[in-house]
């Protein structure tokens, strides 16, 4: 089964792949060698890829998502949603 994942990214309002979420914050900030990308600015200021990274962001597979099925946007006003970025956010920060 692939593991491809689509999401609702809503820094970038667009639809994205799980794994490019995590790929595109392990991006270097500011300045970049030649031929590399930056991070972009909606993932510096991001607070919802704790959900992406534990699996609590609302997906479809991709082949649903080519197929033409969206997933759902998540409601970051969520009690349960707010906690698990909390918790997130203080674990990262040790
Ligand atoms: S880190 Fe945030 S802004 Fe960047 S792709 Fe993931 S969810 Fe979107």
């Amino acid at each position: 089964m692939s593991k491809e994942k689509m999401f609702y990214c809503i820094p970038q309002q667009a639809y994205m792949r799980t794994d490019n979420c995590q790929k595109l914050r392990k991006r270097p900030t500011g300045k970049v060698p030649a031929g590399a990308q930056p991070r972009l600015r909606a993932c510096e200021t991001c607070t919802m890829y704790p959900l992406v990274d534990t699996g609590k962001v609302p997906t479809v597979t991709l082949a649903a998502y080519l197929g033409g099925t969206r997933p759902e946007v998540a409601n970051l006003k969520s009690a349960s949603l707010r906690k698990v970025i909390e918790k997130h956010l203080e674990r990262e920060a040790g």
